[in-house]
């Protein structure tokens, strides 16, 4: 909602209760002062009743304002995750890992189903992406030496800030208890007056700005102490969240666990450079487990310490970011929430993609085309589109190096939860590599023609600068060197014309002077035959885990049984993610539906199509249910040795076939080649829902 409205009923609410609170001050002095007539005092009481129930509804309409659900938001929100995560705890998708030795925070097993569906996934993003751009697919080790993370920036800076409760030892994200303090705030605290709800906004607005010693001081001003003990707290310091370890028995080569698989394509480039035939743009792309030691892991699947991440490379010259495939997705329109709209304080909107690309509030067609295809994977995948959305970072948000980056957020019951980071990172990780390894990463644009250009040429002189700096020669040099082109031109000016001039260092600290004999700066004409640049990168980071229980959370629903006395489960997965495709039930136990049974348990093996037979008793509704609960589209019973029938599990809607077409019909619907709606109206062309046999 719009800060100003928001904004009006704080004041709104504060005049009520005042008003109710100087209301109820004047009943007490008429109650206390002798000789008022009963009717007076029985008035002021009604005034005061009016005024509170004012206030009350005052304080209802700014609750509805400030929980995104309407008043009990949370408290539902809280309730339907809880339905959610006992299903997939109960029936397996995932398991708190290690869990006999009572487990470890943020470390998660997959069982059975919740195994398929993520293969599932991982098999749609490979046709998806890997597939559909011919990328490279490269598997890189998840032990990597210290000089390629150092080299990315991830041992100087891949940091959180903490704080530990001082008597315990318990550590704590410090961003995270500051933006609970103040999200607890707005939400709970009515009371809270305007001017201190716009304070709370503004500290979750610049959040991710704070040193740690601002940080520091807002968790003291707040008062904010452990959450668990409400003992004192630390100052904040750093924390990297790698894991550290060393690489053979000598202790002397130390290593890291990857915390993203990128760093493994880009020190590959030259090798797939080549391998692509020498030629921009291309592709690569990585599934492997990133490691992150997250301070205080909770929000379940969503903040974990060992996760899967599926990252493309997409490696492009910075000269031509167009996209040859960019009007496939130009069309699209889904929800985006560009940096202006959030600083204004407005709300997601939806947009045309090639006009965010055309307007410029997409960098460029690339990025453009790669927020399209995002976005169809995702909704292919069965994320609700009305619950995801494409947010560019705030310029505070991006590293200095990226020339843009939009997160696909998906909405679940924890909030917008960034899924995937779509970053162009210009050409920031080859450089650093090429500048650490000493191998030049490079791409080559060769001219048809010999072309003649002008280049600028810095010469420090060694022997002067060494005279005169000493041990600062190298600092001097070096700084000398990395002038541009308009620096270098002014200095060149300035020694022509005075001699000297002075240099700020930035190594050193400090300006010095530099004398004429000391540089020559001077602009040459040469002729070329190609151009060497290092190409951009475009970035598509996908957390699978956080996808996946996104989409747990957006397919799952309850229903009553058929005898209304309970409620039952469902997750209604597309085919293409359900974890088993079909269940094939015999109606009843007899040796004739047995081997009806077991020729449909061959032809859905044969035909691929992954199943599972119920035998067991139960009645067949307890055995719909049972599978509905793990999102199994289809239901095959066994009812007669000549056909069977199917039924669909969210419309409940039944069709007979016979027992040879069966594999025929599932493969049709589970390949994606048919819905179930279509394979109905071929039957039935006037079906409607009302019509169909149900169960
Ligand atoms: P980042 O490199 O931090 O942008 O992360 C890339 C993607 O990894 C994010 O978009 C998330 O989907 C996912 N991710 C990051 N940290 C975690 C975590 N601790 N647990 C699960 N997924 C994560």
């Amino acid at each position: 909602m719009a800060a100003a409205s928001e904004d009006s009923l704080r004041r709104a609410l504060a005049e009520k209760q005042a008003a109710a609170d100087a209301q109820a001050d004047a009943v007490r002095v008429l109650k206390s002062t002798p000789g008022v007539a009963p009717a007076e005092v029985d008035a002021a009481v009604e005034a005061l009743k009016a005024l509170k129930t004012e206030a009350g509804s005052a304080a209802r309409r700014l609750q509805v304002a400030v929980t995104s659900n309407g008043g009990d938001g949370v408290g539902s929100r809280e309730a339907f995750r809880q339905a959610v995560v006992n299903t997939l705890e109960r029936r397996l998708f995932y398991i708190p890992s290690f869990k006999i030795y009572r487990g470890v925070a943020g470390l998660y097993d997959y069982g059975p189903p919740g195994c398929a569906v993520k293969s599932n996934v991982l098999a749609f993003w490979r046709q998806h992406f890997v597939l559909e751009e011919n990328m490279l697919e490269v598997d890189c080790p998840c032990v990597t030496p210290e000089v390629v993370l150092k080299a990315s920036g991830h041992v100087d800076k891949f940091t959180d800030l903490m704080v530990k409760d001082e008597k315990t030892g318990m550590c704590y994200r410090a961003d995270h208890l500051l933006k609970d303090f103040c999200k607890e705030k707005l939400e709970k605290d009515l009371m809270l007056s305007p001017e201190k709800a716009a304070e709370f906004k503004h500290v979750l607005a610049v959040l991710d700005d704070l040193s740690a010693e601002e940080l520091g001081g807002k968790l003291k001003e707040y008062g904010i102490t452990a959450p668990d003990t409400k003992n004192p707290l630390s100052d904040p310091y750093p924390f990297n969240l790698m894991f550290q370890t060393s690489i053979g028995p000598s202790g002397l080569s130390p290593g890291y666990m990857r915390p993203e698989t990128a760093q493994g394509i880009f020190v590959n480039f030259k090798d797939l450079y080549y391998y692509n035939g020498n030629k921009l743009p291309f592709a690569a792309a990585q599934i492997g487990q990133a490691f992150r030691n997250e301070i205080s892991p909770r929000q379940g699947l969503l903040r974990v310490r060992e996760f899967t991440l599926a990252e493309i490379e997409h490696f492009v010259d910075p000269e031509d970011k167009s996209h040859p495939k960019f009007a496939d997705v130009a069309n699209l329109e889904f929800l985006m929430f560009p940096r202006e709209q959030q600083l204004e304080g407005e709300s997601a909107k939806s947009m045309n993609l090639g006009e965010a690309v055309s307007m410029g509030t997409v960098n460029n067609a690339t990025l453009g085309y790669f927020i399209g295809r995002v976005y169809l994977f995702l909704t292919h995948l069965g994320i609700d589109k009305d619950r995801l959305r494409f947010r560019q970072h705030l310029p505070n948000e991006m590293a200095h190096y990226a020339a843009d980056c939009w997160d696909a957020e998906i909405e679940c019951s924890y909030g917008w939860i960034e899924c995937v980071g779509i970053a162009d990172r210009s050409a920031y990780d080859l450089r650093a590599h090429s500048d650490k390894s000493g191998v030049p990463l490079v791409a080559h644009e060769k001219f048809a023609e010999p072309r003649e250009v002008e280049k600028l040429v810095i010469v420090p002189s060694k022997k002067e600068l060494g005279l005169s700096f000493k041990a600062s020669q190298k600092m001097v040099v070096e700084a000398l060197e990395a002038m541009s082109e308009k620096e270098a031109l002014e200095m060149k000016a300035t020694l022509e014309s005075k001699g000297e001039v002075d240099f700020h260092v930035c190594t050193l600290g400090k300006d010095v002077v530099i004398k004429k004999n000391m540089v020559s700066i001077n602009i040459e004409r040469k002729k070329e035959h190609q151009r060497v640049f290092t190409p951009s990168v475009i970035e598509p980071s996908f957390g699978i885990g956080r996808i996946i229980y996104c989409l747990f959370e957006h397919s799952f629903y309850t229903r009553p049984s058929k005898a209304e006395d309970e409620q039952l489960n469902v997750f209604r997965f597309p085919p293409l993610v359900a974890p088993i495709k079909c269940t094939v039930f015999p109606l009843i136990k007899n040796q004739e539906f047995d081997n009806v049974a077991k020729i449909i348990d061959r032809s859905l093996t044969a035909a691929g199509i992954s199943h599972i037979i119920d035998i067991t008793g139960t009645s067949i509704g307890k055995r719909y249910a049972r599978t509905d609960e793990i999102g199994v589209p289809l239901a095959i019973t066994v009812d007669s040795t000549t056909s069977v029938t199917i039924r669909e599990r969210d419309s409940k809607e039944q069709i007979r076939v016979e027992i040879d077409k069966v594999a025929s019909v599932v493969k049709e619907i589970t390949d994606g080649q048919s819905t179930w709606d279509d394979i109905m109206f071929r039957r039935y062309p006037s079906h409607t829902s009302a019509q169909a046999d149900k169960e």
